[in-house]
């Protein structure tokens, strides 16, 4: 059975729950986008769940951003939809059309008690300001920019899968 996950933002106009079979926080963003959006300690922590699973209450109160991203000295509007609550702005999840079997809410928006993770994988670290300085574990992974595995292949390869 996935892990029912309850989230929500901190007024309460939103709130949802998602299914996952893959719960380990593990996986520390330090982008730009993810920093200024919903990480101020210099990086947002993206979960995988199932998008079909995916209910949410307060609808009405969602806000969507898209970010603009400069690629090879052009400005591309990003195919990642962040969900944000228009009246808090806890930032929720990010949704991408690519891949439409997913959606990543973020670890901060999540109330149901996670799982640690017995290591970590640190990515985008080329975008990290010096003023962050990673919490490196021992058994903690760094990538300059995107790791070449997907979530799922994280969790099934270590036994972390959630069936
Ligand atoms: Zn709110």
């Amino acid at each position: 059975m996935p892990l029912t996950l309850e989230g929500g933002c901190r007024c309460g106009a939103v709130s949802f729950s998602v299914e996952s079979h893959a719960p380990q926080p593990y996986q520390l963003c330090y982008c730009s986008i993810c920093r200024k959006t919903a990480g101020a300690g210099g990086f947002a922590i993206n979960l995988s769940t199932v998008a079909s699973t995916l209910k949410i209450k307060g609808k009405r109160s969602i806000g969507v951003y898209r970010a603009e991203i400069e690629r090879n000295g052009r400005c591309e509007i990003s195919s990642g939809e962040r969900n944000f609550c228009r009246k808090c702005g806890t930032a929720l999840w990010l949704y991408d059309p690519t891949w439409p079997e997913l959606v990543h809410p973020f670890a901060s928006a999540i109330d149901t008690p996670l799982p640690a993770p017995p290591e970590r994988v640190h990515l985008m670290l080329k975008f990290k300001p010096d003023w962050v300085e990673p919490d490196f574990g021992p058994r903690d992974a760094r990538f300059e920019e995107y790791p070449e595995e997907s979530i799922e292949d994280w969790h099934k390869s270590r036994g972390l899968w959630v069936d």
